[in-house]
């Protein structure tokens, strides 16, 4: 087998194991972003937390500070009662009014940042809701992801081994250029040679549909050797199963224009052919292909010698 056949076995298998993974790398893209979802919440969820104990931290404190306060406060009433005069008690009262205001403001700091404790509260009670979400959506996804590795695990093993037996026949460096294109251009790393017009010797590539020069063609039909296409460097192939159908459909397009003309069929042609039928119906077909050959030779001779010779 040529280089170009086997490097096309190898193909076939890669492209088999590629459809395999390609669901399971769906499965685990998604779970994938599942993990990065939650981890996103998770962060978020952890500054809400650390925010919150420092909102709490500083609400103590001003209050603290406020009671603090409050007991300098009560020590100045306690004096105004026993002022000894006018003057004393009007001193007094200033420095209550003074300490009043600092307490105010206090308070009004430690409400400030308790009211922020309940938003964030708030705003973290949402967060655990969307975290466990998260999470059963995770479990879900860990599911699939599980279910489908197993779903393929035995295949992929499979044509793995397929693969590494069928790879040893491929020369290392033709190997070597192939595993390239593949991770490259994906299932783009092989392309048929397309047959324009196989008279007129016009092939293009399969894969980018340019032009391909009649010599890449006659190197893969005789040789096999690797061939690559000069526009977009895939590997070229030529794919038998479709020659083979656009030659027949040449050939069909011909035999009908053929048909178009009368017959010339003997009356000792058919008389043989009734008698051969009778004698072996299950040799019907290839009986009637013996026969009908020679009844189109004379026509063919009579009107075109290249195509009787080709038929
Ligand atoms: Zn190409």
């Amino acid at each position: 087998m040529s280089v170009t056949g086997k490097l096309l076995k190898v193909f076939e298998i890669d492209k088999q194991l590629r459809g395999l993974r390609s669901r399971l790398t769906s499965a685990e893209k998604f779970l994938s972003e599942q993990d990065k979802d939650l981890a996103n919440l998770s962060a978020k969820r952890e500054a809400l937390d650390k925010q919150t104990k420092q909102l709490l931290a500083d609400a103590h404190n001003a209050e603290m500070e406020s009671q603090a306060v409050e007991a300098k406060m009560a020590s100045i009433r306690e004096k105004m009662d026993n002022a000894q005069s006018n003057k004393e008690y009007k001193a007094f009262l200033t420095e209550l009014n003074t300490r009043k205001l600092t307490k105010e403001q206090h308070d009004e700091v430690a409400k400030e940042k308790r009211a922020h404790v309940e938003t964030l509260k708030s705003q973290l009670s949402e967060l655990e809701t969307k975290v466990s979400e998260r999470h059963q959506v995770r479990k879900v996804a860990a599911g699939d992801r599980d279910a489908r590795n197993a779903e393929i695990a035995d295949r992929v093993a499979e044509l793995s081994k397929q693969r590494d037996v069928l790879a040893v026949d491929v020369p290392a460096d033709v190997l070597s250029i192939y595993d390239r294109m593949l991770e490259q251009r994906g299932e783009e790393a092989m392309g048929s040679v397309e047959i324009e017009d196989h008279k007129r010797h016009e092939y293009s590539c399969g894969s980018c549909m340019m032009h391909l020069p009649v010599d890449r063609y006659v190197t893969l039909k005789v040789k096999g050797d690797l061939t690559r296409c000069s526009s977009c460097q895939c590997i070229l192939f030529i794919d038998e199963a479709s020659e083979t159908a656009a030659q027949d459909a040449a050939k069909t397009a011909k035999a009908e224009k053929k048909a178009s003309k009368p017959r010339v069929t003997s009356a000792s042609q058919t008389k043989g052919l009734a008698k051969d039928v009778a004698k072996d119906v299950a040799r019907d077909m290839a009986v009637k292909k013996k026969i009908e050959k020679p009844a189109m030779k004379p026509l063919a001779k009579k009107k075109d010698e290249a195509v009787a010779s080709e038929a």
